[in-house]
């Protein structure tokens, strides 16, 4: 039977992208294959879709990094018929056909049960972004940061990352500093869990290397100047989770805070963390979540309109997550 999908091509150097009709043997040959029900829309699956950004490795290719949905057939002993599963990063979407469309053939190795108390829409909602956020979280309480130490600051607090990353500290008894451009944000992170909110612009220019020390731990979404600042004004002994780069890539920094203060930085990757990582930060994030929360960021779109909420979404139109339906 033909399918629906998402499809990016790249002819005469330019990217096209169309909804279309596809046949099961034009699929990859992998091993797990999976109906697709939801899907999401994150800015790197906006980036391909619209072509604004080198994220395919390879064409055609169906976009979608994040999917949920439920074995029909399966080769590997690991699933079996019938099996909810989730998936996330590996190159899914960008070198592998990913979950915009209503079919995809999938590595065990890739997939992780979805959790029982969570839809596969609501684990769409929180995507990668919640994903990432989960795993930032985990790294500084594997730091052993406890909610006494102090506050917790989160910068790019209106993105998505930012947001799930403002919830669950909160919902983990932290006192949290989201840290916006977006002022009028400030009831939504209130809604999250918020104590405090902090303007971008106090954090995003070149500062000092070592600062007054005013927190106990940030995760930080948006590297650059504010990163440097960041870690230059942590409690001594504290740590950083590093995540994004929304202001800039560049970390213009000195190692004072490192040396002097004894300041972790932790890098964190999505993509391509091992399985068990994965499976214990969506268990916590299952554990964790408000779903009248969640429901507040979320927002579910059908695949008709995923073009052109992709173009929303990198214009800096769209709030909070969106899945996108397939079944
Ligand atoms: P979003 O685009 O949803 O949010 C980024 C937020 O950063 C914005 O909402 C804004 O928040 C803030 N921001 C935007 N531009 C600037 C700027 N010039 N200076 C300072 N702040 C700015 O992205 P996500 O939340 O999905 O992702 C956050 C970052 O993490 C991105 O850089 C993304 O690429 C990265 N990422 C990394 C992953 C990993 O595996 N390491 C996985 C997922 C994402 P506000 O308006 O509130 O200031």
């Amino acid at each position: 039977m033909s399918m629906r999908a998402l499809v990016i091509d790249h002819i005469d150097d330019q990217y096209h992208t169309q909804l279309q009709q596809i046949e099961p043997e034009q699929l990859p040959d992998e091993p797990v294959k999976v109906k697709v029900l939801y899907s999401s829309l994150n800015y790197k699956d906006g980036l391909a879709i619209t072509g604004k950004g080198p994220v395919v490795r390879s064409f055609p290719m169906v976009p979608g990094i994040d999917l949920a949905g439920e074995v029909i057939e399966s080769s590997d002993p690991e699933f079996s018929v019938g099996d909810r599963v989730l998936l996330n990063g590996w190159g899914v979407g960008e070198r592998y056909w990913g979950g915009l469309a209503e079919q995809a053939n999938l590595r065990a190795k890739w997939l992780i049960p979805l959790p029982d108390t969570l839809t596969p829409e609501q684990a769409m909602w929180i995507g990668t972004a919640g994903y990432t956020a989960m795993l930032c979280v985990m790294a500084l309480q594997r730091h052993g940061l406890q909610p006494e130490d102090g506050p917790i600051l989160v910068t790019g607090a209106g993105g998505g990352v930012g947001s799930f990353a403002i919830h669950f500290l909160s919902q983990l008894g932290y006192h949290v500093i989201a840290v916006s451009g977006r002022a009028e944000l400030e009831p939504y992170f209130t809604k999250l869990g918020a104590q405090q909110m902090m303007a971008r612009d106090e954090l995003s220019l070149p500062g000092k290397p070592l600062q007054k020390e005013r927190w106990a731990g940030a995760i930080d979404c948006v590297g650059s100047h504010t990163l440097v600042n960041v870690c230059a004004s942590i409690n001594y002994g504290g740590i950083v989770a590093c995540c994004g780069l929304a202001q800039g890539m560049d970390f213009p920094a000195s190692v004072a805070p490192f040396i002097l203060r004894g300041v972790t930085l932790a890098g964190i990757d999505s993509v391509m963390r091992p399985k068990a990582d994965r499976i214990a930060a969506w268990q916590k994030i299952a554990d964790v979540m408000d779903p009248t929360i969640l429901a507040e960021i979320g927002q579910t779109i059908s695949l008709d309109d995923a073009i052109s909420q992709a173009e929303q979404l990198l214009a800096g139109a769209v709030r909070g997550r969106l899945a996108v339906q397939l079944a």
